[in-house]
């Protein structure tokens, strides 16, 4: 399964690939680990400011609230 080459260096994933929250992980299916990783927020945001977003970032542009 392919996946997105940033998800090593990703501070939304490594923070919350283990959640079981089942947006997060909804998330994580179709964006980090499938068909929509180039959409991805987080990573046109890396590319505009040289900087990786804030961990709770999501990939849609939302920020998660706890
Ligand atoms: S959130 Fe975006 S940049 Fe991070 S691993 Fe997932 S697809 Fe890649």
């Amino acid at each position: 399964m392919e996946e997105c080459d940033l998800l090593q260096k990703c501070g939304f994933f490594k923070k919350y690939h283990q959640t079981k929250d089942l947006a997060c992980k909804g998330f994580m299916k179709i964006y980090c680990k499938g068909p929509k990783m180039n959409d991805c927020k987080r990573k046109k945001y890396r590319i505009e400011h040289g900087l990786p977003p804030v961990d709770d970032m999501l990939p849609t542009g939302q920020m998660i609230k706890i």
